[in-house]
């Protein structure tokens, strides 16, 4: 059989039809399963039987979203969490040892943050950042103890770019796991597998989902690695609900319609606002004027929901901004299918100290824009009259 494109996997990959020759997938909400007698039972605890045994473990509902994103992603195998955070900290956790050490770029989403400053140093494990964007002293910055490289491209909320498979290749060299938060792009602008990634993670909560319902995350890539992760959670439970999952898995199906429309929204509002008298800088990864322009091109088909920029004037202004707008949501999420402007320097980042927020380019007068799937000209026309406004 010939390879199908990636719309059509998303699509017809889907659970095995039941006795009712349902088309749409069902919902199975149960918790447990059956066994027909006593060495059915055993011999599924003994795991010489690949079946559902109990919904910490897995469920019909997540096996059909970690199997739809293993296609996209070309990754072996994968395991559902109830957010992205949950992915993230889960992964962690099942790979490294006390003492271990992490290698990240110092741009990651805020609470990714929080763990490598306020948790994990309880456990002793230790990170150092590196510039994303100068990738020349990443190999000094490895240590003896080492174990992880990890990485998010395009960043939260800077819309840096990181060169992929430049990373990818220092990290087999040093056969260190490398593993990319590829929540900004989705799969279908993105496979860092391709680029040399052993493990991506998505939080689910953004352009899978796509309408702002419910949150979930995954890990997906190399085997031998998520047979660490699933062991880890089917213990401590962060399994995702086969409620959320059967949401995502239909919403997968729209994901590469979706996300073509938010890309070329989001080009016309970068465009619109890049030449805007009222704002310093903007930053979008396919304008020309972003700094890595060309990785972004080679490493993604388009350039993602996200549109930061900075509004002339600092917070004042930036607060002026947030305070006229009117169609847009003013609100923490992104890949939802309503637009939403978010002031990162006092929400997602606030942890961060300023300096921090500084070094990751976070200005006070920071703004990020998630275009949604309203009509190009009434965001651009709400941006507009917000930037102008002198309320
Ligand atoms: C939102 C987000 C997360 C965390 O996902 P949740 O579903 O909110 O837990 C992780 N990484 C990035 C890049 C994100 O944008």
């Amino acid at each position: 059989m010939t390879e199908k494109k990636f719309e059509t996997n998303a699509i017809r990959n889907q659970l095995e039809r039941t006795q009712y020759l349902e088309h749409s997938s069902p919902m199975f909400l149960t918790s447990s399963y059956v066994f027909t007698d006593a060495e059915d039972m055993r011999a599924s605890f003994a795991e010489e039987k690949e079946r559902n045994i109990y919904s910490r473990y897995s469920n019909p509902n997540t096996s059909e979203f970690v199997d739809k994103v293993c296609q996209m992603e070309g990754a072996e195998a994968g395991f559902a969490f109830a957010s992205g955070m949950a992915a993230v900290f889960s992964t962690f956790a099942a790979l490294l040892d006390s003492g271990d050490h992490i290698l990240s770029s110092r741009s990651v989403f805020g609470s990714t943050h929080s763990l490598y400053t306020t948790y994990f140093p309880k456990w002793h494990i230790e990170t150092t950042f590196f510039e994303g964007t100068h990738l020349e002293a990443l190999e000094s910055k490895i240590q003896p103890n080492t174990k992880i490289i990890y990485a998010e491209s395009p960043t939260n909320p800077g819309v840096d770019v990181l060169d992929l498979a430049f990373i990818g290749d220092i990290a087999k060299r040093h056969g260190l796991i490398f593993i990319v938060d590829n929540c900004f792009a989705s799969p279908y602008l993105q496979q860092p597998i391709k680029f040399g990634a052993d493990l991506v993670i998505h939080s689910g909560t953004k352009l899978m989902d796509g309408q702002g319902r419910v949150l979930a995350g995954i890990t997906v890539g190399n085997a031998h690695w998520v047979e660490k992760i699933y062991r880890f959670s089917r213990i401590t439970g962060p399994a995702l609900s086969p409620f959320n999952a059967w949401i995502l898995s239909k919403s997968l199906e729209t994901l590469a319609l979706r996300v073509d429309r938010h890309c070329e929204n989001a080009l016309k509002v970068a465009s619109f606002i890049e030449h805007h008298s009222n704002v310093n800088w903007v930053k979008y990864p396919f304008l020309k004027s972003h700094p890595n322009y060309e990785i972004a091109k080679k490493q993604m088909k388009a350039g993602g929901c996200v549109v930061a920029f900075e509004v002339k004037g600092g917070l004042e202004a930036g607060r002026k901004f947030f305070d006229a707008i009117k169609l847009l949501s003013l609100s923490a999420n992104l890949g939802d299918s309503r637009s939403i402007v978010t002031h990162p320097a006092s929400t997602t980042h606030s942890k961060l100290s300023r300096e921090e927020r500084l070094k990751v380019g976070i200005t006070d007068g920071m703004v990020r824009v998630s275009v949604g799937l309203e009509h190009a000209h009434d965001i651009i026309v709400d941006i507009k009259q917000a930037l102008e406004s002198r309320c």
